[in-house]
């Protein structure tokens, strides 16, 4: 059997990770998280103090720093320089400077090369906000996944509740919200529906709604390239 390449894009809290971490399990593909990479590169760029407006450091980090992601123990896990920084990048620290440190042409050009050489066998669930644009415009599955502002900052909510932070809704929904102007306005690969993606509206689905879906497209898909 072929193993296709899927291109899951979206907005912030649209629900890609769980979709694509579970459609990746189902069909024994690898979930690639290249959000975590642009996170991975953000967080280095905090810790090593680096102004958010001094591209050519940032460059620097970007071509310096190894990001791997890799399964252990059943988990994905991401790797930065060998070091475990899976919790650090979903601090809300990152999350405010990342859309920052993405819009960098030199950033995206280092990561995109490591997703292209990452998927370049098949087999593979990649989620972002450029995939099915930029990074792999020749996939064979492209999902764009929508929710609404309300029902994203709801489930954010929860996330984050359940590794302790409380954070009122309303400041999460506008961050969101921010969030999702900085990626679609952004010169470099702005976030975008590829022609031929698929839309999903996740609002109103359940997580097992979400992956059959996607799953039943793979699936066919599978069945005319074999
Ligand atoms: O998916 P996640 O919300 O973790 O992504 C964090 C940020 O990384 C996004 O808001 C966006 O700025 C950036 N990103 C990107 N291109 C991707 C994936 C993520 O620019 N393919």
């Amino acid at each position: 059997m072929r193993k296709i390449v899927i291109a899951i894009d979206g907005p912030a809290a649209s629900g890609k990770s769980t979709t694509a971490k579970l459609v990746a399990r189902r069909l024994g593909y690898l979930h690639i998280d290249t959000g975590a990479m642009y996170r991975a590169i953000t967080l280095r760029v905090l810790e090593e103090r680096i102004a958010l407006d001094d591209v050519k450091s940032i460059r620097s980090v970007a071509e310096r720093s190894k990001v791997r992601l890799e399964r252990i123990d059943h988990a994905n896990r991401v790797l930065l320089d060998g070091r475990d920084v899976t919790k650090e990048i979903r601090s809300r620290e990152v999350t405010r400077a990342v859309s920052m440190i993405s819009s960098y042409q030199p950033v995206r050009d280092v990561l995109v090369r490591e997703q292209r050489r990452i998927a370049k066998d098949g087999g593979v669930v990649l989620e972002g906000r450029d995939i099915g644009t930029v990074v792999l415009p020749m996939a064979d599955l492209k999902i764009y996944m929508v929710a609404s502002a309300d029902e994203r900052a709801t489930r954010r909510k929860k996330e984050l509740e359940q590794s302790g932070t409380i954070v009122d809704r309303n400041v999460l929904e506008q961050e969101i919200l921010e969030r999702d102007r900085k990626d679609t306005t952004r010169a470099a690969s702005p976030l975008q529906k590829a022609a031929d993606a698929i839309e999903l509206d996740t609002s109103s689905l359940t997580i097992d709604q979400q992956v059959e879906f996607v799953i039943a497209k793979a699936n066919k898909v599978i069945e005319k390239s074999t």
